[in-house]
């Protein structure tokens, strides 16, 4: 028996908390439901794998590098940003994963009483991170599928310090357009911190679509988030970044831990933004393809679906998601189940090759018609 006296060693608000369980490896996986492969369409990853210049840096790095920390505050990353987005480099905060820099932000302006708000159903780190630091969440009810910026400045109260858009939204994939978002910006005023966590940035091929490094020259209370993990496909490498205006930046890096991005992340990622072009339409061609597939399936299913910007889509389940997701592992394909994301009876298929698309529907097709 434990004499630990963990009712008062542990706050309550992490005794509250529910920690997150991460799926098993993929061989685990393999095995447990017994396939050769499996298709992995329950992380938005990009299937085709990093672009040349990554893959030749990668390729490059030399084990001899390793007993050697990195770059403490990723130097030669933040020029190549400063360089591509026409920026200083000291705008820029490079995490192990955006992830990492959700959680600095939050330590840098919120304390004790204060409030975070953003949307019930997107990406649920911003929620975890505020609940399991002692803040509180105000979760605003999306409309129409997408954030609801009306709701999102009424929840707001004189303790909110953070607003999270998440544009294009994880897992809806809609997004504000320019005239929403500068609307959105203007009523919030300056007053509070706004992130637009811009994830599926590179995936959008809009002219009305807000450009987040843009207006923050405008609006100096925006912190952008970016990262290699979707389009740049470096996910196993964990890199994200935040963009801001100096002042912020300046107080967010004073939360921020030295030495959380590895060697190999840096030099990976500084290359994936070279000759990115190329590498970024090729994907967007291999991802409208594959909305156009699902879509149709879905039509010729009868089932509904939510598709709109990024390099996913929701369908809605016939049976419950758990046991959908559970006979398409059967048949070697990963999907989504969307009861964590509050939309139960839904799934999240990521968009890839048309083969592995292809090999998705006639297992969705087996499984609803079966
Ligand atoms: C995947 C994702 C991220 C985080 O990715 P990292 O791998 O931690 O950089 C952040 N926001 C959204 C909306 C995402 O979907």
């Amino acid at each position: 028996m434990s004499t630990l006296p963990l009712d008062r060693l542990v706050p309550a608000y992490i005794q509250a908390f529910e920690p997150y369980t991460p799926s098993r490896p993929d061989h685990e996986l393999r095995r447990l439901f017994g396939v050769d492969h499996l298709h992995r369409l329950n992380n938005n990853e990009n299937a085709l794998g990093p672009p040349p210049s990554a893959r030749q840096a990668i390729e490059d790095f030399e084990a001899g590098r390793v007993p050697i920390y990195p770059s403490g505050d990723c130097y030669d990353l933040r020029q190549a940003l400063a360089a591509k987005f026409g920026k200083s480099a000291d705008q820029f905060l490079v995490g192990n994963g955006s992830c990492e820099v959700i959680a600095s932000v939050i330590k840098a302006f919120c304390e004790r009483g204060d409030n975070i708000v953003t949307a019930d159903k997107t990406f649920a780190v911003y929620e975890w991170v505020a609940e399991f630091s002692g803040f509180q969440v105000r979760l605003t009810p999306l409309r129409d599928m997408a954030f609801d910026p009306q709701a999102m400045l009424d929840a707001a109260d004189e303790r909110t310090k953070i607003f999270f858009v998440c544009n294009p939204n994880n897992p809806t994939g809609t997004y504000w357009d320019a005239a929403t978002m500068r609307g959105f910006l203007e009523a919030v005023g300056g007053e509070r911190i706004v992130v637009l966590d811009e994830a599926y940035f590179e995936y959008v091929d809009r002219e009305d679509n807000p450009d987040g490094m843009e207006l923050m020259r405008e609006f100096p209370n925006l912190v952008v988030f970016r990262t290699f993990s979707k389009m740049y496909a470096l996910a196993g490498l964990r890199v994200g970044y935040l963009c801001g205006s100096p002042e912020v930046v300046d107080i967010i890096r004073r939360t921020h831990v030295v030495y959380s991005v590895n060697s190999l992340g840096q030099i990976a990622a500084t290359a994936a933004l070279e000759h990115d072009v190329p590498f970024i339409t090729a994907t967007r061609t291999m991802v409208a393809e594959a909305k156009e597939l699902l879509r149709g399936e879905c039509a010729k299913l009868g089932l509904e679906y939510v598709c709109h910007e990024g390099n996913f889509m929701m369908i809605r389940t016939p049976v419950s998601d758990t046991l959908l997701h559970r006979k398409l592992a059967h048949k070697g394909i990963l999907v989504r189940t969307m009861t964590g994301f509050r939309f139960p009876g839904w799934i999240r298929v990521s968009l890839v090759q048309r083969p592995v698309m292809e090999e998705f529907c006639r297992a969705l097709e087996e499984v609803v018609r079966g």
